[in-house]
Parts: structure tokens; C-alpha cells; sequence
């Protein structure tokens, strides 16, 4: 696969999160927008798994819901399938188990109203929920797209927000193509370690 189809599709994303998910899991989209990554999840974790996926706008739980139709995975008929609308901030209102993989892609709806934009607030308040429901060994990914007005104040949080979650049980991957594109999207994959990695990080081994 060429390299902007792993970056741009947010393949490579799909890739690493991939081990970490199988039919059984559960797992959230915080940010549905068209759908992509709430089909892909649905592929990947049912028909025995939960998906849970959220959006504050109409539009994207449209498209979200035509799109998972398309490949017949129909939430009116599958309690398994939870496409909700409300903020990613309120995920404690609607999950009620441990999670294995959150997926994030943070910015405006492609196609969309470009003034309803995710914000660092509420983005930084539901990755607090989201490390708090995460099992150990889950991944959560983070796309963020910042060439929009208010952008780069969220990736300025939002790196803020995890150099210092770095310090604690968290690794961090982060990658992008610098020189290719105007503001390309930056990709985090952070992973939630086991409780007795984070005991030997803190010794100083690895
Ligand atoms: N820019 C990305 C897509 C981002 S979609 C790309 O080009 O692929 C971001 C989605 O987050 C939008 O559909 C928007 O409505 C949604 N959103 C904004 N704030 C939100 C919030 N607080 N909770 C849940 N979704 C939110």
C-alpha cells in the first residue's frame, strides 16, 4: 500500500489497533463523522463484541448509519450497535464495561458544517473517561487534523495533555508526514500498559 493511503485512510491506524481487537471486543468510536471507523470496528468485534459511537451532530449519524447499512450492520436491529448522539465527554453515561480500543479523529466533518469542530475541552475531558474505561493492554488512537481555525490550539492541548500522561502508564506512539503535505494529520497510538510494566517503568527497566 502506497504510503499516503496508510496515513490518509488512516490505515496504519487500523493496522495497530488490529491486534488488539477480535469478534468478542468492545470498543468506541468517539468521533463518527462519515462512519469509516465505526464500520471498520463493527467488522472487526461482531457479531459478539459492542461497538459504541458517538457524534454531536445529525449529519454524521446520518452517514454513519446509511454507511453501516450499506454492508448490513443495522443498529435498529442490533443492540450490539450503539450510534449515539451526544458528546464524547458523557462516555460514563453509556458504557458500562471495559473497553479494548477508542478510536479519535478530531477536527470537522468532511463534507460537513466546518464550523462544528471538536474542541480541546471536551476532547481532554473524554480521553479522561476513555484512559479510566480502557482495559490494560487497550490502544487508543487519536487523529488529529489542525489546519482548520481553532486546530492547532487542540493539537497544543492535546500534547500538552499527554506529555504529561507519558510520565505515568501510557506509551505513546505518534506519527505524520512532515514534509509532504500543508498541516499533515498527526496519528497518536497510545497503549494502556499492564500494571506490572507500569511497577518496572518505574524502576527504570524496560
Ligand atoms: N477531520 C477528520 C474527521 C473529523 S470528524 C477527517 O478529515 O477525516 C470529527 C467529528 O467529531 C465531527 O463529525 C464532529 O461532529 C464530531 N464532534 C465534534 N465534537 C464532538 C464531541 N464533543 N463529541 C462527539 N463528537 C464530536
Amino acid at each position: 500500500m502506497a504510503l499516503s493511503a496508510l496515513i490518509h485512510n488512516t490505515n496504519i491506524t487500523k493496522i495497530l489497533l488490529d491486534q488488539k481487537i477480535q469478534n468478542g471486543s468492545v470498543v468506541v468510536d468517539a468521533t463518527m463523522g462519515n462512519g469509516k471507523d465505526t464500520l471498520f470496528l463493527c467488522q472487526r468485534v461482531l457479531p459478539k463484541g459492542k461497538v459504541y459511537a458517538f457524534d454531536i451532530q445529525e449529519a454524521a449519524l446520518k452517514n454513519t448509519l446509511k454507511l453501516l447499512k450499506k454492508h448490513h450492520f443495522d443498529p435498529d436491529k442490533s443492540s450490539n450497535i450503539l450510534c449515539i448522539k451526544d458528546s464524547h465527554e458523557n462516555f460514563d453515561q453509556y458504557i458500562t464495561e471495559p473497553v479494548d480500543v477508542f478510536m479519535y479523529n478530531l477536527g470537522y466533518l468532511p463534507g460537513g458544517d466546518q464550523s462544528i469542530i471538536t474542541s480541546p475541552e471536551t476532547t481532554i475531558k473524554s480521553l479522561n473517561s476513555a484512559f479510566s474505561l480502557l482495559k490494560e493492554g487497550g490502544m487508543i488512537s487519536i487523529i488529529v487534523y489542525y489546519g482548520h481555525p481553532g486546530g492547532s490550539k487542540e493539537k497544543q492541548e492535546l500534547e500538552k495533555f499527554l506529555q504529561v500522561l507519558s510520565n505515568q502508564r501510557y506509551k505513546i506512539f505518534q506519527g505524520t508526514m512532515p514534509y509532504n503535505d500543508h498541516c499533515p494529520p498527526i496519528i497518536y497510538i497510545i497503549e494502556k500498559l499492564q500494571r506490572k510494566e507500569t511497577i518496572k517503568l518505574f524502576k527504570g527497566g524496560f
